[in-house]
C-alpha cells in the first residue's frame, strides 16, 4: 500500500492541508511520486528531516531552499504575513495560521 500522512481530515487551508500539513500540490502529485520522494516528505512532516526551528513554535522546518533545492513547498502556498522579526521560515502548521498577506 501507499504510504500517506494523510488523517482523513482533509480541510485546504489557503494550500495547505490543515490534517495532514501538505500542500495541495504535494496532495496533487502524491500518487506519481517515487516512494523516496513520498519518505522525503513524510519525514518533512514528521521533522525528522529538518533544517532549521520554527520562529514562532521552535518545532522543525524543513526548507527546501536551505537544502539546496530551486523552489519549496511554501511556494506554491496562498501567501501569509511573514511574522515580525523572524528571520527564518516557519513551520507548515504556523505558516497555515497566518493572516494572507
Ligand atoms: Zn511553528
Amino acid at each position: 500500500m501507499m504510504k500517506t500522512p494523510c488523517r482523513a481530515a482533509c480541510k485546504n487551508e489557503g494550500g495547505i492541508c490543515s490534517g495532514c500539513k501538505r500542500t495541495t500540490r504535494e496532495i496533487a502529485e502524491w500518487r506519481e511520486m517515487t516512494d523516496s520522494q513520498r519518505d522525503a516528505i513524510m519525514s518533512e512532516l514528521e521533522g525528522t528531516s529538518m533544517t532549521h526551528s520554527c520562529a514562532k513554535c521552535g518545532q522543525p522546518v524543513h526548507c527546501d531552499i536551505s537544502a539546496g533545492k530551486d523552489t519549496c513547498w511554501c511556494f506554491s502556498v496562498d501567501r501569509r504575513e511573514p511574522l515580525k522579526d523572524a528571520s527564518t521560515c516557519l513551520c507548515r502548521k504556523c505558516l497555515m495560521e497566518q493572516p494572507f498577506a
